[in-house]
């Protein structure tokens, strides 16, 4: 019977894990065949604080991993495949395994979508991007495109105007779903321009982005077009898939928790990107991680209380 069982082991999970390891919870995580999260898909992360220099999102998650096992946390390199809320012990299913838990955390975090074009994946970290936040201050004075026609996308070109020298979004529809605000805001912008009807068939360039294949959507047209970098804003997918009929999830299938780490099963806590539409951040998620920990080892306190008061009576 594991007392706290964690599901995921990006930047969350494992501060979930070092909170529960270190009151002596001797939490189980179940890591997931990503193990460190989305984190191991990038190369610096300049705004972790502790890290003046930055540093490798990898060695970011080793460290993570390192501080959590230092104190018992016990990880394991596999995923969750199902879960049973209804039943206490919960239950939670590996491809060979049955787990029984008094709590869990979830911290599967989302994965941001991309475009699945031929050079997206070789050039990412390299010019192709999916977080302003993280990657804009890399492109100071440099053309930047933005993909995407949605509230975020707009909020993406818009953070990326304080660095580019130009911001171009490109859209496949001939204007944007982006509420009226915020469309009205970067249609405005001095530095922000739109190319309409159009998609990005190819990332073009060999050790960084050079340039994009773009198509029209109406006559097919092709042209090449120079570009520095590539952020697409085209939504993220939460990893909620064994949740659903288990956990209350919202329209977009992020976990609902509407008084911070608590979700509608008792004992069952979330953390991170997972039900987080807003900041999608290492430290934010993180600070998730930290909460979730911290109801659970607050519910296990009251849970075996309970159980004395019980027996003693
Ligand atoms: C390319 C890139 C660069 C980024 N750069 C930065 C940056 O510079 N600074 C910053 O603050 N943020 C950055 N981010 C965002 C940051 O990585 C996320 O906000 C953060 O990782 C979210 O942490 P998380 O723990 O909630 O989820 P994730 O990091 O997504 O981790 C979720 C974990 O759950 C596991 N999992 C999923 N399903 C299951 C299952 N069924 N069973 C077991 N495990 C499961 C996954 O394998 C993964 O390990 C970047 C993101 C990307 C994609």
């Amino acid at each position: 019977m594991e007392r706290v069982l964690i599901i995921g082991s990006g930047p969350a999970g494992l501060t979930a894990a070092i909170y529960a390891a270190r009151a002596n919870l001797q939490p189980l995580v179940l890591a997931g065949g990503l193990y460190g999260g989305q984190l191991m898909l990038t190369t610096e992360v300049e705004n972790y604080p502790g890290f003046p220099e930055g540093i490798l999102g990898p060695d970011l998650m080793i460290k993570f991993r390192e501080q959590a096992e230092r104190f018992g946390a016990r990880v394991e390199n596999v995923d969750a495949t199902s879960v049973d809320f209804s039943r206490r012990p919960f239950v939670v299913r590996t491809a060979d395994e049955e787990y029984h838990a008094k709590t869990v955390i979830v911290a599967t975090g989302a994965s941001a979508r991309w475009l699945d074009i031929p050079g997206e994946e070789k050039l990412r970290g390299r010019g192709v991007s999916t977080c302003a936040t993280c990657d804009g201050a890399f492109f100071r004075e440099k053309h930047i495109v933005v993909v995407g026609g949605g509230d975020s996308a707009m909020e993406e070109a818009l953070f990326l105007t304080r660095f580019g020298r130009k911001v171009t979004v490109i859209h496949r529809r001939e204007g944007l779903r982006a509420s009226k605000i915020m469309a009205a805001r970067s249609r405005s912008h001095p530095k922000i321009d739109f190319i309409w009807n159009t998609v990005v068939d190819e990332v073009l360039g060999e050790t960084h982005m050079t340039g994009l294949k773009l198509r029209n959507v109406h006559d097919n047209s092709v042209m090449e077009y120079e570009a520095d970098a590539l952020f697409i804003a085209i939504g993220h997918t939460p990893n909620t898939g064994i949740f659903e009929g288990q956990l209350d999830l919202d329209e977009m299938g992020y976990i609902m928790s509407p008084d911070g780490a608590e979700t509608n099963i008792d004992g069952v806590f979330v953390a991170g990107d997972v039900n987080d539409i807003r900041y999608k951040q290492a430290i934010t998620a993180a600070g998730a991680g930290c909460r979730a920990a911290m109801e659970a080892e607050r519910y296990l306190e009251a849970l075996e209380f309970t159980i004395k008061e019980t027996v003693a009576s």
